[in-house]
């Protein structure tokens, strides 16, 4: 097929020029006299990304589950109980990964659209007496509706019921898009992964690490290996790592990060909120179409969860896209599936590629039958960003 691949999937996201020809070096012995300056450069600068001066960041090679994996391993033991809530497949998934490992999760499922029902939290905070809830999880940005939640509004609940539990949040699909702030909101352990915000391939889990969360360690029973986390503190802290590090991911993240820096981590923050607006134009104004996020204060500036009209298949707009236009778009996942397609509006992004994709979407929506004024997409984006400024972004 002639022309680019228009990747608009909310992970893995776009990887800049200048990342992918970082990555392009010769293999090269991982325990070698320079190898320490890249390991403090990547862990030093991913603390800003974190907004953490107090907390650890670690480096696996793996992804956002292990890095999920890695925050209850290293901190609690089976049979222990833990908050979470459930409204998208990402915050199902952390849910059944503790089920599995033997945890007692007390669940509460909020409606797909709406997130983190922070005042349910306090209640069963304010009830749990004895402390016996270990940790409290919360998704930050829930990919598979495009809802964010208020992790601030947690901490303030967990705060407001004087509750000793850690906090762990998955930001996978929010660090270095959307405003994060570990130690304002006392985050004890946030996680990501390197294909969504950060900008480069999958292959890395990264998460940050706080005080609270290190000295829970030495009373967590879990078995680990792998993931450990002191294993992997001592052998950063020499500038090395337990295992064989992938040496180019790592120049990658030190390219990636110096990126973020030049642009200013609040102007990207500004330019995911000014393109995802003029995303939400263009579905709700342009195209007349709801998006899954129930509310204004839920909807996520990294993806828009676009919901068909009754009686369409979801999945055959994706295939059209795909097959047609060459155009990649989100699924619907889980209980979702079929009735909405995603836009990822995250990462190296400005207004001309985004327009590639709403006008591919309408392309083929039009083409499975979806009934849209042709270019009414395209039309609303267009306006918003014309009368809007991203702040920073070139007058
Ligand atoms: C992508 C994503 C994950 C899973 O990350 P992997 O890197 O695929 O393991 C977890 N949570 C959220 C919110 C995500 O967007």
């Amino acid at each position: 097929m002639a022309g680019r691949n228009f990747l608009f999937v909310p992970g893995p996201t776009n990887v800049p020029e200048r990342v992918q020809q970082a990555m392009v070096v010769s293999m090269e012995d991982h325990r070698s006299p320079k190898v320490p300056e890249l390991t403090h450069a990547v862990i030093e600068g991913l603390k800003p990304v974190f907004k953490t001066t107090t907390a650890t960041p670690i480096i696996f090679p793996s992804t956002g589950t292990g890095g999920w994996e890695s925050a209850l391993t290293n901190t609690l033991s089976p049979g222990d109980k833990v908050l979470a809530s459930r409204f998208g497949q990402f915050s199902l998934l952390w849910i059944d990964m503790c089920e599995r490992l033997g945890l007692e999760v007390e669940v509460v499922d909020a409606e797909w659209g709406e997130g983190v029902p922070v005042e349910k939290y306090q209640e069963i905070l304010e009830a749990d007496t004895d402390h016996t809830i270990k940790a409290v999880l919360a998704t930050h940005n829930e990919t598979a509706t495009g809802v964010t939640s208020d992790i601030g509004g947690v901490r303030a609940a967990m705060d407001a019921a004087d509750h000793p539990a850690l906090l762990f949040v998955d930001a996978v699909s929010s660090i270095g898009s959307i405003d994060f702030r570990q130690d304002e909101w006392g985050v004890d352990i946030a996680v990501t992964g390197s294909q969504k915000g950060l900008m480069l391939p999958a292959g890395l889990g990264i998460v940050s690490v706080s005080e609270k969360a290190l000295a829970a360690r030495e009373g967590s029973k879990f078995p680990r290996c792998f993931f450990d986390y002191g294993d992997m503190i001592k052998a950063n802290g020499t500038g090395y790592f337990p295992y064989t590090p992938s040496l180019p991911m790592l120049y990658g993240l030190r390219e990636a990060l110096a990126i973020m820096e030049e642009e200013g981590l609040e102007n990207v923050f500004r330019r995911h909120h000014y393109l995802a607006s003029g995303v939400r134009a263009a579905v709700m104004e342009g195209w007349g179409l709801q998006i899954c996020a129930k509310a204004p204060k839920w909807y996520s500036d990294t993806v828009t969860a676009i919901m068909v009209p009754e009686g369409i298949d979801g999945a055959k707009v994706i295939d059209r896209a795909f097959r047609r236009y060459n155009l990649a778009l989100g699924a619907g996942l889980n209980k979702v599936a079929g009735k909405l397609f995603r836009i990822g509006h995250l990462g190296d992004l400005n207004e001309c590629m985004l327009l590639g994709a709403l006008g591919g979407a309408e392309m083929a929506m039009q083409d499975v039958g979806i009934q849209i004024t042709p270019g009414s997409g395209v039309a609303a984006a267009e306006s918003y960003w014309r009368a809007n400024e991203a702040e920073g972004a070139p007058a």
